[in-house]
């Protein structure tokens, strides 16, 4: 278990002590990365610069530096669906720990503080400053991706031919299996538990999905769940799920939160300017949309619904 999830790690190597060493190698990545962006470890580079909100800059790694700038970068593409400056809306509803329904006023109150124009980063002096006292960032939407990029450069540097890096839902092949055929990956069903939406091959890419279904709690027969609109602060409505393809994890894991929240109009117009990016994006009514560079390629369940 890293960042929350469960980590699992597969290696081709040229010996068996090469994968296993690349696979060893994989994991003491995660485990670094974990240690510089989770808002979970109070000593994290990311916990110090929130611990500092209001008050001062905080001097971070080339790597936290680089999660948060392209953070931006995509909250710029889904025209701030995607917001890491959602902590302190993410810790009113709790949803990891104890859920609870926040009131509207506790909700209003955070409200200010969900402002990405007022995360400062200085590229040059390598320093992140958040404005406002109170303010939090959390990369939970897009650092499991970086992290499974970042795992795959150690691998391949110590010797790796090919492998998956999966947290979960967050997942990174490159090169292909001995046989020759490319890494086949499954994408669960947002409704039935246990079974596949769909199935494709992946190779030298990433696919992330962000479903509604990983972590919520019903009350009064509505779902509440993980991945909320900047705009509301209340969960998003517009998908069940969303899986994004994409060259590297960080874009498609930053990517799936934010088409989420864009919802699946808008996120499918996104996916169809972006170059190789594709989506697989279930509604709010179960219905499966495939954007036009997948349609070849994924072999939708019978079980699906389609
Ligand atoms: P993912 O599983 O990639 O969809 O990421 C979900 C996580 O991203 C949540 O658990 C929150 O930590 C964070 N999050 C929730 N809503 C947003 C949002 N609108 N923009 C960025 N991050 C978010
Ligand atoms: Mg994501």
């Amino acid at each position: 278990m890293h960042m929350g999830t469960l980590v699992s790690i597969t290696a081709v190597g040229r010996s068996h002590d090469e994968a296993n060493d690349a696979i060893t190698a994989g994991f003491q990545e995660i485990k670094r990365l974990e240690q510089l962006l989770s808002t979970w470890i109070s000593s994290s580079e990311l916990s110090k610069v929130n611990a500092a909100a209001g008050q001062s800059a905080v001097k971070v790694s080339l790597e936290a530096m680089a999660v948060v700038r392209k953070s931006l970068q995509v909250a710029e593409m889904t025209e701030g669906a995607f917001n890491i400056a959602i902590g302190p809306a993410v810790e009113a509803w709790n949803i990891s720990a104890e859920p609870r329904l926040p009131t509207p006023e506790e909700l209003a109150a955070v409200k200010p503080l969900v402002d990405l124009q007022s995360v400062h980063t200085d590229v040059w002096e390598r320093t992140i400053y958040l404005e406002k006292p109170g303010m939090r960032i959390d990369v939970g939407g897009i650092g499991k991706g970086y992290a499974a990029d970042q795992a795959v450069l150690v691998m391949k540097k110590a010797g790796a031919v090919a492998g998956v890096v999966a947290l979960s839902g967050d997942i990174k092949t490159f090169g292909r299996l001995p046989d020759g055929t490319a890494f086949p990956v499954g994408i669960r069903h947002p409704r039935k538990e246990g079974e596949l939406l769909a199935e494709l091959d992946l190779q030298d890419e990433a696919i992330s999905t962000a479903g509604d279904y990983e972590r919520f709690f019903e009350k009064d027969g509505v779902r509440y769940h993980h991945i909320l609109d900047p705009r509301t602060l209340q969960p998003a409505r517009g998908c069940q799920s969303v899986s994004v393809i994409a060259k590297e994890g960080i874009w498609a894991d930053g990517l799936d939160t934010g088409i989420f929240v864009l919802g699946v109009d808008r996120g499918m117009d996104l996916v169809e300017q972006l170059e190789d990016v594709e989506a697989i994006i279930v509604d709010a009514d179960g219905r499966i949309r495939v954007s036009s560079g997948l349609r070849n390629r994924v072999r939708l369940s019978k079980g699906s619904g389609q």
